[in-house]
């Protein structure tokens, strides 16, 4: 029914590509392409000895337009899925344009030079896709994706309007080592580091990293200290959903995780400019990455759970309400299915559930789509067929 390229091989990239070769009568034909051909024929001999599915593989440097544009017009997918790095992001809507093709992603544009994130780059490709009558969904990964499905779907559900949200996302899982990010380590340490910020009352307040934090309570795991961050999905919701008065994001951190990430930071090794060593550039952020555990290696041994929700307050049928929705993802279960941990698993199984919602016509139109613009509905019901189910807590106490 519909070719489907996966640009990128590290962890999300594989869920995705077991996750489309459990659904081979929609995903007919399957493509992994990135900067290192072998990673992706690793994948492939996974998805053949696993399900009996062949998948194609190519070398690409997805930050080389020409490339991407060749690449494209050999294979002629229907959708790329985006689940290289967030610095190319901009290059494959490009040559998407270019060649005629859908595109998704999980993560939002940010420059290789500055660590910041907003839908400005990417929104600002509105007029091409619709002019091209193309469709461009971003941020289908767990947070931002899910998290803002499950936002429509209490809006549309539950609500007659919603004016708190806390996105709450907690890793109860342990990997045994003493210091490893779940994700890309590079896109993660920039996350992690920078300043705090949510919304209140129409506009958006700063804090110092990591500054605002507090225990809260998550089903099945307990208290874990919540520190309060900026995550790109907020920049959308507010948006999409004008009647919120206050949008916030909480992450939970170990104090191991984060006294090795204050050690990083006071020894420099977490700059993102370029620093000369032995008459080579380096980045020090770059260097850091090769020296730590893949996130795609993880899997073998982490133990626990993922939660990850959205809490809400506002009002139906003129009285104040409550809704708690969220998923918890077993790290070992994740790993037995398909090779990866928790982490990766929450994201790319989001993502097939998008690509999924496109080729079968339940999503699409021309523009730049963020998911909660789509009917939440097909992909809730997707995604909890396809390992994410999720419960509802209605009038709890959420801690707000
Ligand atoms: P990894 O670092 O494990 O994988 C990234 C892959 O992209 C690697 O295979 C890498 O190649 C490839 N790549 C990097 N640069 C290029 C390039 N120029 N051309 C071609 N391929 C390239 O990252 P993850 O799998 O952990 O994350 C993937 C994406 O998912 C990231 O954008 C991340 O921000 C996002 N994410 C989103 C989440 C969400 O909930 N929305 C949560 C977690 C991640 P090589 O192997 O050669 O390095």
């Amino acid at each position: 029914m519909a070719k489907i390229l996966i640009i990128g091989a590290g962890g999300v990239a594989t869920v995705a590509a077991h996750k489309l070769a459990q659904n081979a009568d929609v995903f007919t034909e399957i493509m992994i392409a990135s900067r290192t051909k072998k990673k992706c024929d690793s994948i492939a001999d996974d998805l053949k000895k696993r399900y009996g599915v062949i998948a194609q593989t190519a070398q690409v440097d997805a930050d080389n337009v020409p490339e991407l544009v060749a690449l494209l017009k050999s294979f002629q997918p229907k959708l790329v899925m985006n689940l290289a790095l967030p610095y190319q992001d901009l290059h494959i809507m490009d040559a998407c344009l270019e060649v005629g093709c859908n595109y998704l992603d999980t993560a939002n544009y940010e420059p290789l030079d500055e660590a910041k994130y907003q839908y400005s780059w990417q929104w600002a490709y509105q007029d091409r896709f619709k002019e091209a009558g193309l469709t461009a969904i971003l941020g289908c990964g767990f947070d931002p994706g899910v998290t803002s499905v499950f936002t429509a779907y209490a809006a549309k559900h539950h609500f007659d309007e919603i004016h708190e949200l806390d996105i709450v996302d907690c890793n109860a899982g342990n990997h045994h080592k003493a210091f490893a990010t779940n994700f890309n380590p590079e896109i993660n340490i920039r996350e992690i580091t920078q300043k705090g910020r949510y919304f209140l009352n129409g506009k958006w307040i700063e804090t110092e990293p990591l500054e605002i934090h507090k225990p809260l309570t998550y089903p099945e795991i307990g208290q874990r200290e919540s520190y309060l961050m900026y995550h790109e999905e907020l920049e959308s919701l507010v948006k999409n959903f004008p009647t919120l008065k206050r949008a916030r994001f909480w992450m939970t951190f170990g104090q191991e995780y984060l006294t090795h990430l204050r050690v990083i930071q006071n020894i420099g090794m977490a700059r993102i400019d370029e620093i000369d060593y032995n008459g080579q550039k380096i980045v020090p952020i770059q260097f850091l990455k090769a020296v730590l555990p893949a996130p795609e290696t993880l899997g073998e041994n982490y133990t626990g759970w993922t939660s990850i929700g959205c809490r809400i307050k506002g009002v139906k049928d003129g009285k104040e309400k409550t809704y708690y929705i969220y998923n918890n993802c077993s790290h070992e279960a994740a790993y037995k299915e398909t090779g990866t941990q928790g982490i990766s698993y929450t994201t790319g199984v989001p993502a097939m559930t998008g690509a999924y919602m496109f080729v079968t016509g339940q999503w699409g139109g021309a523009g730049v789509f963020n998911v909660e613009e789509f009917n939440p509905d097909p992909f809730l019901a997707k995604l909890a067929e396809s390992g994410l189910p999720w419960h509802e807590i209605i009038n709890g106490d959420l801690e707000f």
